[in-house]
């Protein structure tokens, strides 16, 4: 072999050719696919992967360049892994070099390689696991922990908030100690198993069903709040791993549920397992992409991200709350993990178990066409009765912060009885503007074609958009009123009316606002679950996966916003938020109840959702797509454009609207975006659409074709995103 075709971080969807020279300096190693090798790009050095090795190559002799070495002895990336990477590029129109850099742990990406083949992990010594009593809290919290989540990981323990020192005086006084892990040990073994509960029928025809699949099978495990959906996983994981296999498990936020991942813990104490997530260092991600594909780690519990570590051994993929938006990237690469599972599940030949209360409607439709076998599990695992849904029609009712003075009774009821409460609202900040009540001036940002957020308690207004931050203003900037006002409510608002009703109830706030400390939200969480805070308050934050026995009131403030929005999908969104926060309540046995104040009780998705739930609202809402022709029955594709000359934005996306109609392509467009500006750019967009997915993206691949030698593409900044979840 004499060349190699390599894929470089560069905007463009080509490859590129190098020669091999006869004279490797210094380097024994031939390159091999899969290697990373440093080529000359330009009069730069730069990283490349190498894709395929040839014995010809169609460009010019004299237009070719030597390699100048080779960096891995070894592969980095397996050929299916490769293939993994092309379908991702291929399939979300993107650079197949720069997905692959998306895809690799930084130092891999640097060409650098150090050996990460062990890591140091911290368990209970017997002394320990008595929790003597300690003077130091933090030291105590740290043996909780343990106790709790049984094995953890140094740096895992720094994520919580945990410093070296209080680590550090628990190994001398040998309550804890420390062990290093870095075998394939438990690939020999049965593992050893926690205690687990007997499963209910339908949980056991879901597991057998599961377990007894050959090859590739997606199953969509529709389950209501608290069905029993992670035992399912659980049980299924452990068959997994008598095989001696991998799993992963995609979660949306870990930080929002370090009580899943201690269940994982708890059930497989022998098994190690790796958390992946925004909040590791560039080392430990290196750590666990080694430990992947060395097969040293059985299961990895990931964000988005991690579908795209190289396991040697996949048994299982397993995408928990699969609807959620935070398995699409909204930015670069805009893949969907959730998607990309299915296709890594296929090339491997293993089961992909989508699991959700709340099925996306992409999801379902695939179900229900048989794409993806759908198991049910239609009972709470611990209670026999479901939660009372009630609306409150809110109009003409007098109210206090939003609050309907009907629901404040409800919520003292409920605190006499020793409950806790949960008050949702999807607004952060004090209120979303502040008004003049002189000449009706709103407070806006000056970038964006939004308004900015009143945050009282550190007096500043900010944009939710592009983070602007100013000062409160004195006076009205139109007139020089003094009279100025908030306007509409947000968390921080609540928080404060219900702290002066109930003086004696601690109140805990969870917001990105409250949480951005580190280790904040896991001391709030824990608090919560100790029964220190009897109302909690909170954004979309609080609907995610958790189980706080003693919640048995919801009260939902604001929904009126999701049920008239031009986004069609903000009705699905809205059911799906509502389901989940309501899914709170009543998680110990008794039902629990859940209060949605609207204005608009009668509205037939209201209706349907609280008489019949999620399942019959998500059927009735996929035959108007149907009706509608908008996805997932079709399939969708959005350029988005933005500058600062609005004149150069619409000519780009006019310029790509063909003259003649294409047959079976809809093109709409170009229109404004849903903000119009954010940070002071011009947003507008174009929506293609079609019913077949090879026409969508045999047009995509047109079209980024002719984008590369656009001269209107190159005064814009412009992205192309497959699949959109939101307009
Ligand atoms: P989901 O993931 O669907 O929200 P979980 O698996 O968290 O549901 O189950 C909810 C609660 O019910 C948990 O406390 C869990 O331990 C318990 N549970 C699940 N399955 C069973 C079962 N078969 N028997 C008893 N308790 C169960
Ligand atoms: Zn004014
Ligand atoms: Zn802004």
């Amino acid at each position: 072999m004499s060349f190699v075709e390599v894929a470089i971080k560069v905007p463009l969807q080509r490859t590129f050719d190098y020669r091999i020279p006869t004279q490797l300096s210094g380097l024994s190693t031939p390159p091999q696919v899969g290697a990373r090798v440093m080529v000359p790009f330009g009069n730069q050095r730069k990283v490349a992967v190498v894709l395929a090795l040839k014995t010809h190559s169609d460009v010019p002799a004299d237009k070719l360049k030597d390699l100048f070495e080779v960096i891995d002895d070894e592969p980095i990336l397996s050929p299916q892994h490769i293939e993994l990477l092309r379908f991702t590029a291929r399939y979300y129109c993107y650079p197949l070099g720069e997905t692959i850099h998306i895809a690799l742990p930084s130092a891999l990406r640097q060409g650098l390689c150090p050996d990460k083949s062990s890591i140091n992990m911290v368990a209970l010594t017997d002394k320990g696991a008595k929790l003597p009593s300690l003077k130091a809290t933090s030291q105590l919290n740290l043996l909780k922990q343990l106790a709790e989540s049984g094995k953890s990981s140094l740096t895992e323990l720094k994520a919580l908030g945990f410093s070296k020192k209080t680590i550090d005086s628990l190994l001398t006084k040998e309550l804890i100690s420390q062990t290093i892990e870095h075998d394939n040990q438990w690939q020999q073994q049965a593992p050893t198993v926690g205690n687990k509960p007997t499963l209910n029928k339908e949980q056991a025809v879901a597991c057998s069903t599961i377990n007894q699949a050959q090859g590739f099978n997606s199953f969509l495990l529709e389950g209501v709040t608290g069905s029993g959906k992670t035992e399912v996983y659980l049980q299924c994981l452990e068959d997994v791993l008598k095989r001696g296999e991998q799993a992963l498990v995609l979660v949306p936020e870990i930080g929002l549920t370090p009580q899943t991942v201690n269940r994982f813990r708890r059930r497989f104490p022998d098994t190690p397992i790796m958390l992946w997530h925004s909040a590791l260092t560039d080392n430990e991600r290196l750590q666990t992409w080694r430990f992947c594909e060395k097969a040293s780690c059985a299961i990895v519990i990931g964000t988005r991200s991690s579908i795209f570590l190289p396991f040697l051994k996949l048994g299982m993929i397993i995408v928990d709350e699969e609807h959620d938006s935070s398995f699409k990237q909204q930015d670069t690469l805009r893949y969907h993990a959730r998607d990309l599972a299915a296709y890594r599940a296929f090339q491997h030949k293993i089961p992909l178990i989508l699991g959700s209360a709340t099925p996306a409607l992409e999801t379902l439709h695939k179900a229900l066409n048989n794409k993806y076998q759908l198991l049910s599990l239609t009972q709470r695992a611990q209670t026999s009765t479901d939660n009372q849904f009630q609306l409150l029609d809110m109009k003409g009712q007098p109210d206090q912060a939003g609050i309907a003075h009907g629901s404040l009774a409800t919520i003292r009821q409920h605190l006499k009885h020793g409950k806790q409460v949960m008050v949702f609202l999807n607004r952060r900040g004090f209120a979303p503007t502040l008004i003049c009540h002189e000449c009706g001036w709103l407070s806006e940002c000056k970038r964006c074609s939004t308004s900015a957020t009143f945050h009282k308690a550190i007096g500043q207004m900010i944009c939710h958009h592009c983070g602007e931050q100013e000062r409160v203003p004195h006076q009205c900037p139109d007139c020089g009123s003094t009279q100025i006002f908030p306007n509409g409510k947000g968390t921080e608002q609540i928080e404060e009316f219900l702290s002066s009703e109930f003086p004696d109830t601690p109140i805990s706030r969870i917001d990105r606002d409250s949480t951005r400390r580190k280790g904040s939200l896991e001391k709030a969480l824990d608090d919560i679950n100790q029964g220190g805070a009897r109302i909690l308050v909170g954004t979309q934050m609080l609907a995610k996966g958790h189980h706080f026995p003693d919640v048995s009131l919801v009260l939902i403030l604001d929904v009126d916003g999701g049920l008239y929005s031009c986004d069609f999908r903000a009705t699905e969104h809205l059911a799906q938020l509502v389901t989940q926060v309501a899914g709170r309540a009543g998680r110990s046995g008794e039902p629990g109840q859940v209060l949605l104040q609207t204005h608009f009780p009668e509205h037939p998705l209201l209706q349907d959702l609280v008489n019949n739930g999620y399942q019959d609202f998500a059927r009735f809402a996929l035959q108007e797509r149907d009706d509608a022709q908008l996805p997932p029955i079709t399939n969708m594709a959005i350029v988005r454009a933005e500058g600062h000359n609005i004149k150069q934005v619409v000519d780009f996306l006019t310029d790509l609207v063909p003259v003649q109609s294409l047959t079976g392509i809809q093109l709409l467009g170009p229109i404004p975006a849903p903000l119009e500006r954010i940070a002071g750019k011009y947003r507008f967009q174009l929506h293609i659409q079609a019913l077949e997915r090879p026409l969508l993206h045999q047009y995509l691949a047109q079209m980024v074709d002719y984008l590369s030698t656009s001269k209107l593409a190159q005064k814009v900044r412009w992205s192309l995103d497959v699949d959109p979840i939101d307009m």
